[in-house]
C-alpha cells in the first residue's frame, strides 16, 4: 500500500501541489482549478469487517484521516469528526424497493450541515496557527448560508459574514442566518443571489481588501467540505439489509455530494450503482449520452438548491475515473425529473406510504423509480437532503397538510431577526469589511 501522505493537485493543472491544510485555507487554487487528492486511499478488507460494529466517529476518523496526513493531530481530529456527525443517519424504508437516507436530522436540517461543520473545525484549527484572524465571506441563496453560519458559530479567531439577496430566502431560512450573532455577521442585500456572488467575487479579486485581511470562502468546492460528505454512504451500508449491494440515488446540483459517494465507491465502499438525479437542469445526462460536456444556464425549479447550470464538481468526477467515459457511463445513470412529477410524486409517496419527502428527495425518488423499473431486481435508497419543513410552501400546497415543525427548530420561529441591510453595491460590501473589528 502507497502510505505516503496525500497531496492536493488542481485539476486545471497550472498550480502548486499543497497540503490538506492549505487546500482548505484557499478553498479553490489559484490556477481556478478544483483540487483534487493525488491518490484515493483503499479501505481494508479488517475495515469493511467491522463497519457495522464501529460507532459513526470511528467510521469518519477512518475514513478521513489518510486525507487529512497527519495535518491535524489524531485526538483532535477524532474530536472533530466526533462534534460533525452528533445527529442521526436513520435509512427508512419507504417501499419494498427503496429506503431514504435521513440526512436532516443536523442543526440547520440539510445535509450541507455535515460538510460545513467539518470544515469550520478544521479552519479553527488552522487560523489558530495563524497570526491574522480569518474571516468566511460567503453567499448563499438559502441552505448553504445557513449551514455555514450555524457550522462556523463559536468558532474562535474564525468571523463569517454572509450575503444573502432580501426578500428572496424562506422565512426558515433567513431566521437560521440572522439570529445566530455572536461571530457570524448577515449582511441583507437589496438585489438578486446572483448579486450576492458577484460582490463576494470582487472581494476576493481585491488585493487593497486581502492585503488588509485574511479571506477565505466556505463553498461547497473547498476539500473539507467536500471530503467528510462520504461519511453518511457508510452509516447507510452500516444499515444496510440485504446480500445484494444498494443503488444509490443523489438528488444533484453542483455534485459535490455524489462525487463524495463515488469517492468511497473508488474507496471500496459496496455500492453497485449510482443513479445523478437531476431536475429540469439536467446537463449530466448530455454527458453521459454524448461524452462531451456542455453547460447551460440554470433554469429555476421547485426543487431549486439543484438549480445549477454548471455543476462545479462535474471535474472532479472525470478526474475520479481519468475521464473514461465508458466506465462512467457504466458506474453512473442519470434521469431528469421535471416540477410536475416532481410534485406528483411528494402527493404519491405520501398518500401510498405515508412518507413525507422533500422535492429535492422527491426528485431522487422518482429517478431511482426509473431506474428500478429496468432493473427490477436491484433495490436502493435515496439521499434525502433537507427536511420537508425548508421548502413548506411548495410541499404543503402538494399534500394540503401543514407539516409540523421540528422541535429543533421551534424556539428559532420566535427569534429575532438581525441583519445588516445594503446596497447591491461592491462599494458598501467592501465599507463594512474594512470596519470591521
Ligand atoms: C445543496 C443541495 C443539493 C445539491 O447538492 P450538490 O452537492 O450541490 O449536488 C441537493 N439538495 C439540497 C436540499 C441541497 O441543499
Amino acid at each position: 500500500m502507497n502510505t505516503a501522505s496525500i497531496k492536493y493537485y488542481s485539476t486545471n493543472g497550472r498550480s502548486p501541489v499543497v497540503s490538506f491544510r492549505e487546500a482548505t485555507i484557499r478553498g479553490q487554487a489559484p490556477d481556478k482549478g478544483l483540487y483534487f487528492p493525488d491518490r484515493v486511499p483503499q479501505l481494508s478488507v479488517e475495515f469493511l469487517a467491522k463497519l457495522k460494529s464501529m460507532s459513526k466517529a470511528e467510521i469518519a476518523f477512518e475514513v478521513i484521516k489518510p486525507y487529512v496526513a497527519g495535518e491535524i493531530a489524531d485526538a483532535e481530529l477524532f474530536r472533530i469528526c466526533e462534534e460533525t456527525v452528533a445527529f442521526d443517519f436513520p435509512l427508512k424504508k419507504i417501499n419494498g424497493r427503496i429506503s431514504s437516507l435521513e440526512l436532516f436530522h443536523g442543526p440547520t436540517l440539510a445535509f450541507k450541515d455535515v460538510g460545513a461543520r467539518f470544515m469550520s473545525r478544521c479552519l479553527g484549527q488552522f487560523s489558530k496557527q495563524q497570526s491574522q484572524k480569518v474571516t468566511v465571506l460567503v453567499a448563499t441563496s438559502g441552505d448553504t448560508g445557513s449551514a455555514v453560519a450555524n457550522g462556523f458559530l463559536g468558532v474562535e479567531g474564525v468571523d463569517v459574514v454572509i450575503l444573502y439577496p432580501s426578500g428572496k430566502v424562506s422565512k426558515v431560512q433567513e431566521l437560521q442566518l440572522t439570529t445566530l450573532g455572536q461571530n457570524i455577521t448577515a449582511l441583507e442585500v437589496k438585489g438578486t443571489f446572483d448579486d450576492c456572488q458577484a460582490m463576494v467575487k470582487q472581494a476576493f479579486a481585491d488585493s487593497d481588501l486581502t492585503d488588509k485581511m485574511f479571506l477565505t470562502s466556505a463553498n461547497s468546492i473547498n476539500v473539507a467540505r467536500w471530503l467528510p460528505q462520504q461519511f453518511y454512504y457508510f452509516y447507510a451500508l452500516q444499515q444496510w439489509e440485504g446480500d445484494e449491494a444498494p443503488v444509490i440515488s443523489v438528488p444533484s446540483g453542483n455534485f459535490g455530494n455524489v462525487c463524495a459517494g463515488l469517492l468511497a465507491h473508488v474507496s471500496g465502499l459496496p455500492t453497485s450503482q449510482f443513479v445523478v438525479a437531476c431536475n429540469e437542469n439536467d446537463v449530466f445526462s448530455g454527458y453521459l449520452n454524448t461524452s462531451s460536456f456542455h453547460p447551460k444556464a440554470a433554469v429555476a425549479t421547485i426543487s431549486n438548491a439543484m438549480d445549477v447550470g454548471n455543476p462545479s464538481n462535474f471535474v472532479r468526477i472525470l478526474e475520479l475515473f481519468q475521464h473514461d467515459h465508458e466506465r462512467i457511463k457504466r458506474l453512473i445513470s442519470s434521469y431528469s425529473i421535471n416540477d410536475a412529477v416532481t410534485a406528483e410524486t411528494i402527493a404519491e409517496v405520501y398518500k401510498k406510504h405515508n412518507y413525507l419527502l422533500d422535492p429535492h428527495g422527491a426528485v431522487a425518488y422518482r429517478a431511482l423509480d426509473f431506474y428500478l423499473d429496468e432493473y427490477p431486481k436491484r433495490r436502493g435508497f435515496i439521499l434525502e437532503t433537507a427536511h420537508p419543513v425548508k421548502f413548506s410552501d411548495v410541499v404543503e400546497m402538494i399534500t394540503g397538510q401543514e407539516i409540523a415543525i421540528p422541535e429543533s427548530i421551534r424556539g428559532l420561529l420566535s427569534q429575532e431577526k438581525k441583519s445588516q441591510v445594503i446596497n447591491a453595491e461592491y462599494g458598501d460590501l467592501k465599507e463594512y469589511l474594512v470596519g470591521m473589528p
